[in-house]
């Protein structure tokens, strides 16, 4: 077996436990031994539709989803949902509440303003997203509120969410089952499933019912949660493999411990990059330190003009996927579940290492 041999890094699609990678690309060529290949099975057999409860149910045990809500497997990325949700809960004559805290925070009110007004509650576009904003005025007469959980773009991330007595909102596409959240809390929570679930192509969506019940208006059918939910996400042809391997995912998770006991290794590795980053002369974090996210870490080196040499002497080292997102610049770590601390010590000994070669001069 010769996968994975680099540090991956990559924000997203993402590494995946090699066992994983194993089990799926086994299913591809016979699945549980039934002379089938999962990319050939209907979606109705009985042996996917247990695929489907199964996944269910590891989403609600690890996740501690509250029985009154909806577990929901679509398609479109994160980036439908950022239509979707104001297409179901936003009315016409009323206002939601955003914030914008990065990139994909702009984008989802972009996408709002197609269905309503938009009152943006709160920016750190004047700091250049490197924090979580303040939360101003929100009244109980708006629809909703909005926000990102971890912005993996810009490396901030929220650890305290709002109570502002209207439905509570958020993309949680890349720090979902990285850290305990209190699933509780929310109305609907959305996630695309290549940041920490699994492969692309599957979208997951938790949704209090009690909000489903609100939406009074007609929605088309591809657009609406109730009908996905009436129809245990099997209203059309599901995303089948990235279902199947974003189950396997769950139960590797499961047997490492949870997200509890994989949030402290989080903790752990990410410690560990922000201190060699605070420590090493040539680099400086780009998050102020109270917002740092544990999952994207952002950070740039003091002298821009030796970022593209330290990027090929990282590369020779085998890390791969650290250069920083084309507008943001400089380079971005993610540590997903799956990256082992070990990788993450490879990269603080390849900065010690640059440090040692290129540093005081
Ligand atoms: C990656 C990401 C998205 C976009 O996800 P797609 O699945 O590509 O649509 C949205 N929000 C956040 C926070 C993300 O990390």
């Amino acid at each position: 077996m010769t996968i994975q041999t680099k540090h991956n890094f990559g924000a997203g699609p993402c590494i995946l436990p090699a066992s994983v990678l194993e089990q799926a690309a086994e299913a591809v060529k016979n699945w549980d031994n039934s002379g089938l290949s999962i990319l050939e099975v209907s979606h109705r057999s009985p042996k996917f539709e247990e695929v489907v409860v199964k996944t269910e149910a590891l989403v609600r045990e690890l996740l501690e989803v509250p029985e009154d809500y909806a577990v929901l497997f679509l398609q479109g990325g994160a980036s439908t949902q950022f239509s979707m949700i104001p297409q179901n809960f936003l009315q016409k004559h009323q206002k939601a509440a955003y914030t914008d805290a990065g990139l994909f925070g702009e984008k989802s009110i972009k996408e709002a303003k197609y269905f309503g007004e938009v009152e943006v509650v709160g920016s750190s576009a004047g700091e250049g997203y490197a924090m979580i904003p303040e939360i101003g005025s929100v009244t109980k007469d708006m629809a909703y509120f909005h926000c990102t959980s971890n912005n993996t773009i810009e490396g901030t991330e929220m650890f305290s969410f709002p109570e502002l007595g209207i439905p509570l909102i958020c993309d949680m596409s890349s720090d979902i089952f990285s850290r305990v959240m209190p699933i509780g809390q929310f109305d609907l929570v959305y996630a695309g499933a290549q940041k920490n679930m699994g492969p692309a192509g599957m979208t997951l969506v938790l949704v209090k019912n009690e909000l489903l019940d609100t939406v009074k208006h007609p929605v088309p059918s591809m657009s609406d949660y109730r009908i996905y939910r009436d129809n245990q996400s099997m209203f059309n042809t599901p995303p089948v493999y990235s279902i199947f391997v974003a189950m396997l995912n769950m139960q590797w998770l499961k047997a490492r411990g949870g997200v509890a006991q994989i949030e402290k290794e989080n903790i752990a590795k990410a410690a560990l990059l922000y201190a060699e980053i605070d420590r090493n002369p040539l680099f400086y974090g780009m998050a102020v330190k109270e917002h740092r996210s544990r999952v994207n870490i952002c950070f740039k080196m003091h002298d821009q003009t030796k970022e593209e040499d330290f990027l090929s002497f990282a590369t020779d080292r085998g890390m791969v996927g650290i250069k920083g997102y084309r507008t943001v610049g400089g380079f971005r770590a993610s540590l997903y579940n799956a990256l082992q601390i070990d990788s993450v010590k490879a990269l603080v000994a390849c900065m010690q290492d640059y440090e040692k070669q290129h540093g005081n001069n």
